[in-house]
């Protein structure tokens, strides 16, 4: 992996219990909180590879008692990077959409990145990026069909393919609050230079990675008719208030513009 010097910040806690914090390039929340042992806690999503410590010491400074289940935006490299010690420390059950399990389960692999979608250097490494499914046998079980999720009582899921085809998104009524995984993100994470310094801008799902642009339009216009306050995005900073809804309004609205690259081995080709 070339992306090792960004160094990682320290988390954040947006609500008492939504907790967030970047491993190198991508983020993981810990969602529950800390004095309701009853309650309990979930991991949403698991980080890059070898970042297991982290990710434990991290979860242990803020609970005293383990996680109730990890649930999976998706299988993409960077955000199962630490799944397979995660299971074996914590011994706990794995969900994802249906649609995504093929590549959880060692049956299919990812399409490669695509770097001719360009936009900077990460998409120019993404060749480089592993793109393999794992095979996390039957320790990964499918979500509930009903859009509940285990562990997260007061949480829908929400199925928003195009980055990849069993994608999901989480979202909370009450509040508001959205953890999109690469369903859109707040940094342009085909730059290296713009995730360093994680200057926001919103930007639909990493580009060198995404395979369907239809579908990912269409799961950004139903992300943004839930109105979120909140966005805990898988890349960037989480953004929220007038800036998210001003932001999402302009992705709708402009999504070729915006999100879709010019040119891509994964775009239909612009008619003439
Ligand atoms: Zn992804
Ligand atoms: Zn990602």
């Amino acid at each position: 992996m070339p992306i090792t010097t960004f160094a990682s910040g320290e988390g954040l806690a947006y609500r008492p219990d939504i907790f967030c914090f970047p491993i190198q390039i991508v983020n993981v929340c810990f969602i529950g909180d800390p004095k309701d042992e009853h309650g309990g806690w979930v991991l949403v999503d698991a980080g890059m590879p070898r970042s297991a410590k982290k990710i434990i010491k991290a979860a242990e400074e803020r609970f005293d008692f383990p996680p109730k289940a990890i649930i999976l935006t998706h299988g993409h490299f960077d955000h199962v990077g630490a799944i397979i010690e995660l299971i074996e420390h914590w011994n706990v059950p794995v969900y994802a959409h249906k649609l995504e399990l093929p590549y959880l389960t060692g049956k299919s692999d990812y399409p490669p990145a695509d770097s001719s979608v360009h936009g900077g250097l990460i998409s120019e490494m993404s060749p480089y990026f592993p793109h393999d499914g794992i095979n996390l046998d039957d320790h990964v079980r499918p979500l509930p069909k009903d859009g509940s999720i285990p562990g997260m009582p007061d949480w829908e899921y929400i199925h928003t393919p195009g980055h990849t085809p069993g994608h999901i998104s989480l979202f909370r009524q009450d509040d508001g609050t959205l953890i999109a995984g690469d369903a859109f993100v707040t940094v342009k994470q085909e730059s290296l230079y713009k995730v360093m310094t994680q200057e926001q801008e919103i930007s639909g799902p990493p580009k060198y990675f995404t395979t369907d642009w239809d579908k990912a339009e269409k799961s950004v216009n139903k992300l943004a008719a839930l109105d979120p306050y909140l966005a805990i995005t898988g890349h960037g900073e989480p953004m929220f208030g007038e800036l998210l809804k001003d932001n999402l309004k302009l992705l709708t609205q402009k999504f070729k513009e915006i999100a879709v690259p010019e040119q891509g081995r994964y775009v239909a080709e612009k008619p003439h």
